[in-house]
């Protein structure tokens, strides 16, 4: 497999190396489409360390994390889950959203941020200590508007946390260029149309252009499609339904294009 494609946009990865290497767990703070899945898989391919990845969401529960009692053929086996994997071979977890999950995750996280590293299998009554390579990662959208789940303070503070935010312009164009192989000056518009609707805080948008939406635009616009056709799809129906603001956004983002 190729390695895993990432350009720092500050200190993220000599950060993440000393956390690392002092087991603290890390939160990587930002709103979608920042990086920050990319970001941890590049770390994980640069310490050569297995990545298990697990997207949260509303119906995650410890259970699914630690693992689960199966019936095969007249017995009860148990299954390690991925938590619980990761704990004993040493692997990076990284819980993508974690506050989306049910609150026993949590709960079943904390003795493994702390000084006593282990995980507790209450259905096996054991507690396991971690492997000296283990490490959690978690991500959190701190969603400055409505709509998102909070992580309690005292959670936060059990990680060494990190902001993800937009990348400055000639990153980001370089991020467009290197994944889509786009040429420069439509790389640039592209950047210039997310800087500008970035910048429309009166919009109300709950979340504005990512990365990710104008990587999207870029590759419509390398496979042939229209330039203004993809960036309508690919960024202005993503961001809103409503009609008059899609509008707004379709002039503006035609003016810039
Ligand atoms: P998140 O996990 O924050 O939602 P991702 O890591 O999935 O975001 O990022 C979305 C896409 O944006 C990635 O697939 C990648 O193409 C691109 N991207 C964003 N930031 C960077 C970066 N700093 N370096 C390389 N690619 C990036």
């Amino acid at each position: 497999m190729s390695k895993p494609y990432y350009h720092a946009v500050g200190k993220e990865i000599e950060v993440f190396e000393h956390s690392y290497k002092n087991k603290i767990p890390f939160l990587l703070k930002g709103p979608t489409g920042t990086g920050k899945s990319r970001f941890i898989e590049f770390m994980a391919d640069k310490l050569g360390k297995k990545l298990i990845t697990i997207a949260c969401h509303e119906e995650t529960s410890s259970t699914d994390l630690i693992g689960r009692f199966i019936i095969k053929g007249a017995e009860a086996v148990w299954l390690d889950g991925p938590l619980t994997t990761a704990v004993k071979e040493g692997a990076i977890i990284y819980l993508d959203e974690i506050a989306e999950a049910r609150p026993d995750v949590i709960v079943a996280i904390h003795s493994l941020t702390d000084h006593r590293r282990e995980l507790y299998i209450d259905k096996l009554g054991e507690n396991i200590k971690a492997h000296e390579d283990f490490m959690l990662v978690a991500s959190f959208n701190p969603g400055y508007q409505k709509g998102f789940k909070e992580l309690k303070p005292s959670t936060k503070q059990r990680f060494v946390a990190l902001s993800f935010t937009y990348p400055e312009e000639k990153i980001e164009t370089e991020i467009l260029i290197n994944e889509t192989a786009i040429d420069k000056p439509t790389a640039k518009k592209l950047v210039n149309i997310a800087n500008k609707i970035r910048n429309l805080t009166e919009l109300g948008l709950t979340e504005t252009v990512s990365t990710r939406l104008l990587i999207d635009a870029a590759k419509l616009i390398h496979s042939g499609l229209p330039k203004r056709l993809s960036v309508e799809v690919a960024v202005v129906e993503p961001l809103t339904d409503d009609l008059e603001i899609i509008e707004a956004l379709r002039d503006l983002c035609n003016l810039m294009i």
